[in-house]
């Protein structure tokens, strides 16, 4: 993808802080963290494709093994660590080069993404919803 800043920063024709590389995968520090003791990395397939629907199955594999790979030293870098994926302007992508934010966690780091507010399900609703899901799955 020509205009796509994740595929010049893989090609290395824009600079990035690289942390991790290897045949299918890339992996980078975020220039704006989510904590302010920093850390946060973005892991993504070299591959140019927009959506985590889209990457193909052998991507999907090797990327999953770099995604475990920099989580065992982020849990060193901070106390804990989230993983994120946004898909869609709708979800907060921004990049549309498929990647996964990987945020360590710090005490009182003041980063709020586990604390969504919360809904609630009617009477019986939640099988429907659970139903419409496995229809989907077909
Ligand atoms: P998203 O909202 O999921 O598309 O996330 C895009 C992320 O890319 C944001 O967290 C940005 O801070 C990060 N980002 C954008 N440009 C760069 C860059 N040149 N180097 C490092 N991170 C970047
Ligand atoms: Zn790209």
């Amino acid at each position: 993808m020509e205009d796509c800043i994740f595929c010049k920063i893989i090609k290395g024709e824009i600079p990035a802080a690289k942390v991790y590389e290897d045949r299918d995968t890339f992996a980078f520090v975020d220039i704006r963290p989510a904590s302010p003791k920093g850390g946060h990395t973005l892991v993504m397939p070299k591959k140019h494709y927009e959506l985590i629907t889209d990457i193909s199955d052998k991507d999907m594999k090797e990327l999953s093994l770099t995604i475990k790979k920099i989580s065992k030293a982020l849990m060193k870098y901070g106390k804990g660590m989230n993983i994120i994926q946004n898909n869609k302007k709708i979800a907060g992508q921004y990049v549309n080069h498929v990647h996964f934010h990987l945020i360590p966690r710090f005490p009182n780091d003041g980063v709020d993404i586990e604390k969504w507010s919360v809904n609630k399900y009617k009477e019986g609703e939640i099988e429907k919803v659970a139903e419409k899901i496995k229809n989907l799955l077909k």
